[in-house]
């Protein structure tokens, strides 16, 4: 079963106001070799919604060192509550809102929608390596330059000539 979005309210008449998604999707936004699989339940309880799940996929990325795209396995068991409140009403929102330690909370308005794929893409995302990688040993870009190797020792001759013509310059005067 795939669920796009789920209506909040139809929860509470659900069987243990539970909803249990099968996830064997490829997501949207995100490169994965592997479609991502699992499971996702979300329980409507009352003031919140509780959101656990299981995901698997390997994800594609692109080495921060070489620029090359490598396999990643993600393998995440999330858990999360989603705390349902009412946006506040623009109209009497005042212009600077002070952040309070609510705001760190993710709300949803009790009548709203949820949804499975996006929450899903959110865990898989925040599971994601930082720095991404490919391997501890990466070399990195391989530095294809000769001419500026060669042009070292050059200028090094240069500089030591330099240093000989002002030695050998009379003293002014
Ligand atoms: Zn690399």
């Amino acid at each position: 079963m795939t669920v796009d979005k789920v209506y909040i309210p139809h929860l509470l008449q659900r069987p243990e106001k539970t909803l249990a998604v099968d996830l064997d999707s490829h997501l949207a936004d995100l490169d994965t070799l592997t479609p991502v699989r699992g499971e996702l339940t979300v329980t409507h309880q009352g003031t919140y919604l509780e959101v656990k799940a299981r995901a698997e996929t390997i994800v594609t990325l692109t080495c921060d060192r070489c620029l090359q795209a490598y396999n990643h396995r993600v393998a995440i068991v999330p858990k999360e509550l989603i705390w349902l409140e009412h946006e506040p009403d623009p109209n009497t929102l005042p212009l600077e809102r002070e952040v309070s330690v609510d705001d760190l909370f993710e709300t949803l308005p009790p009548n709203g929608h949820f949804s499975p794929e996006t929450w899903i893409y959110e865990q898989i995302c925040l599971a994601l390596p930082q720095p991404q990688i490919c391997d501890e040993d990466c070399p990195g870009i391989e530095l294809r330059h000769p001419e500026t190797v060669a042009s070292d020792p050059i200028d090094h001759r240069w500089a030591a000539l330099t240093q000989l013509q002002q030695q050998f310059q009379p003293p002014e005067g």
